[in-house]
């Protein structure tokens, strides 16, 4: 039996079929109620050594460390209202994270100190970026690499250009997909940008309930994320920061492993993970920016890592042969991953990467006799439905092809009796 079955592969451009109103720009006040400050913070036990069956001693986590979140919106000559901010107010900002001995971290960072794999430094530092507005990718972007400061933006998904929320200043897949490929990280602000504490909505009528409908927004959009850009998605921003015990409880059975809010506080190892405050910065209180630096005291801290400069082109996809083959279902969980680039042309040696939704990016050998690319799961597959991406440079260009296949070893996420992960 041959294994190798031809596959046709969908083009990557997404088109924007219809253009509906745009949202309107500005976002609700940041939630800074009482609601929010009189919630208990809760301290969960630090997690202690394990001893593996016939290995090391697991290291114990470092829990030292803290960190402040940043949240900005739009960046404009003219702000409309509290959420816009100036170029040079941001830049200024910038300068006096630097100055004041803040180390600016990637989300991956912050995360993998949140599950005890990494430490980060005393006064840590992130930087996010709500809605997906294209200010964040013409006029914050290109300031954040002049500090090499990395970045998060946290995407509604129906606001993505060719989504039905779509409007003039909405970022494309295509913009986003260059975001990610030159660093940037992507995470999820649901898919309809509703409070989700609104029982009520016009999205919701096609939802049998309003758990189903959270589903969507929280599931739902990191899906959507992770298979259009073939990234891993951990992180989500409520909107509005808004939340209840329900929508916090969907969003870690969705896999998140942060959620984020609104009300401005220091983070911490214990801090609990489905409410982590962020600073939401407007620019006419400029004394929330004030507070939040003041949040962390000590010195010292760098500029943070370089978000590397990459030259991206993306061209047609093309058929492909490979395996999984497009629909296939297996049942591995680290399935081998293999493709024939054959019909690709001539492919530039150490320019194949393959990235594999739900999981990201993942080594890979190319053989250039044979043109053939292997990928190697690391860690299992996290998602039902995966997203193959394999991108190569030909011709000096950078050229995307992709292919779908289910694991039939995770639960359908959309089944009511999925187990949560
Ligand atoms: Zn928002």
């Amino acid at each position: 039996m041959k294994l190798y079955l031809f596959a046709s592969l969908s083009a990557v451009f997404l088109i924007g079929a219809c253009k509906r109103p745009s949202l309107p720009l500005a976002e609700a006040a940041p939630d800074a109620s009482a609601s929010h400050v009189s919630k208990a913070v809760q301290e969960p036990e630090p997690p202690k050594p394990a001893q593996l069956p016939d290995g090391p001693v697991v290291k114990p986590s470092d829990t030292s460390g803290a960190a402040i979140v940043l949240c900005y919106h739009r960046f404009e000559e003219k702000p409309k209202d509290a959420l816009g901010i100036t170029p040079s107010a941001f830049e200024g900002q910038l300068n006096a994270i630097k100055e004041s001995g803040y180390t600016v971290i990637e989300m991956k960072d912050f995360l993998a100190w949140r599950r005890g794999e990494a430490s980060i430094p005393a006064k840590s530092c992130l930087i996010t970026i709500d809605d997906g507005f294209r200010s964040s990718y013409e006029v914050a972007w290109p300031i954040l690499k002049k500090f090499g400061y990395p970045f998060t933006m946290f995407i509604y998904t129906a606001y993505v250009k060719g989504g039905a929320l779509a409007g003039g200043a909405s970022l494309s897949w295509a913009e986003l997909k260059k975001m990610r490929d030159e660093g940037v990280d992507i995470q999820s602000h649901t898919v309809n940008h509703q409070s989700l504490r609104a029982k009520s909505g016009k999205f919701q009528s096609q939802f049998a309930s309003y758990e189903e409908w959270l589903r969507n927004e929280l599931a739902g959009s990191k899906r959507l994320l992770e298979s259009n850009l073939g990234i891993s998605v951990r992180a989500v921003a409520y909107p509005y920061g808004e939340h209840n015990q329900l929508v916090r409880s969907i969003a870690m059975e969705a896999g998140y492993e942060a959620a984020f809010t609104v009300y401005g506080q220091k983070l911490t190892f214990h801090s609990p993970a489905d409410q982590l405050g962020r600073y939401a910065l407007e620019s006419t209180k400029p004394r929330i920016f004030a507070d939040a630096l003041a949040m962390i005291g000590g010195s010292g801290g760098d500029a943070g890592p370089q978000v590397s400069p990459a030259q991206v082109m993306h061209a047609a996809a093309t058929s492909m042969v490979t395996i999984p083959f497009e629909g296939e279902v297996v049942k591995d969980l680290k399935p081998a991953l293999k493709a024939d680039l054959a019909v690709l042309g001539d492919v530039e040696a150490g320019t194949v990467e393959m990235r594999v939704s739900g999981v990201g990016a993942i080594p890979v050998k190319y053989d250039a006799a044979t043109k053939k690319a292997e990928g190697v799961l690391v860690e299992p597959l996290k998602e039902r439905f995966v997203t193959v991406i394999l991108t190569a440079m030909v011709n000096s260009k950078k050229v995307e092809t992709r292919w779908k296949f289910v694991c039939d070893a995770v639960p359908d996420p959309s089944s009511k009796n999925a187990p949560a992960p």
